[in-house]
């Protein structure tokens, strides 16, 4: 008998969740250098995959609850929508979600992991050792902690001490069946991207190893790499991890996932929309 595609459990169909936007981000602050490039309205996004019984989550947004409605207000993200009621329109209940694998600890990206209490949470372990190591140095070293909600720490805690946290060292595959990780610091200390096995091939999802299809195809598309605009690690760093990312997707940018996309995921199928919040298939 033929399987399908999503029954053989490694095999994923994948789903872009748009649930916020920032207002007036300079474009400077995401592509460095892009001084001329003005303001624009940014996405927030994540990724929901389904495979057979599994469902699982790249990242998972941000709540607008306790610390999470200051951090709104000082990033300018006046639009939002609970990324929960975003998964909960795919037909997929919060409890049913079996894994959340975390790109990095920024509130934009781990601020709901306490909504999914089933969920196995994968994360660098780098990237989580770090931030308490940055939350304790002296406040004039703020800078480095800005974009870190340290409840998201917390609640990485609390699913540490049920059993639920998988720290993972480096590159790894099949950390669920079909979904690989890969180092991409930069950014922050240790950042994942992710890649995901589907109907059509191999996807990345980015992190924030990339904020624009401009950090990998340069200034006039000359092939250059641009460092983002905002990152606590090295340009260097993230040149590399820009580069182990062009060199997975084999420089189509079809198969790859920007989680802030400025294009707003236009290569893939929008398949519905929440009070003005999209959804896109990507494979
Ligand atoms: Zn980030």
């Amino acid at each position: 008998m033929m399987q399908t595609a999503t029954m053989d459990g490694r095999t994923w169909e994948i789903f872009v969740l748009e649930y916020a936007r920032s207002k007036d981000q300079p474009v400077a602050t995401l592509i460095q250098g892009a001084y001329d490039a003005g303001a624009i309205d940014l996405p927030f996004a994540f990724v929901l995959a389904r495979s057979g019984s599994r469902n699982i989550l790249v990242d998972c947004g941000f709540m607008k609850e306790g610390h999470g409605v200051e951090v709104a207000e000082k990033f300018g993200i006046p639009d939002w929508i609970s990324p929960v009621r975003m998964v909960e329109a795919m037909g997929v209940k919060a409890e049913d979600i079996t894994d959340v694998v975390l790109s990095h600890a920024h509130f934009d990206h781990m601020g709901s992991i306490e909504k999914f209490p089933n969920a196995m949470l994968h994360l660098q372990k780098r990237e989580l050792l770090s931030w308490v190591e940055l939350m304790a140095l002296p406040p004039r070293f703020g800078f480095l902690t800005l974009v870190l909600d340290p409840d998201d720490i917390y609640s990485a805690l609390d699913a540490a001490r049920e059993h639920r946290l998988s720290l993972i060292e480096g590159d790894a595959d099949d950390v669920v069946p079909g979904v690989h990780v890969r180092s991409g610091e930069g950014h922050t200390f240790g950042q994942q991207f992710v890649i995901l096995e589907t109907a059509r091939g191999r996807i990345v999802v980015a992190g924030d190893c990339v904020y624009g299809a401009q950090n990998l195809t340069g200034h006039n598309h000359d092939g250059v790499y641009i460092p983002l605009g905002s990152g606590i690690g090295s340009a260097w760093d993230q040149l590399k991890s820009l580069d182990r990312i062009n060199k997975e997707i084999g420089g189509d940018l079809n198969r790859l996932v920007i989680l802030h996309d400025f294009d707003r995921w236009t290569r893939y199928q929008q398949v519905d929309e929440i009070e003005g919040f999209r959804i896109f298939k990507v494979a």
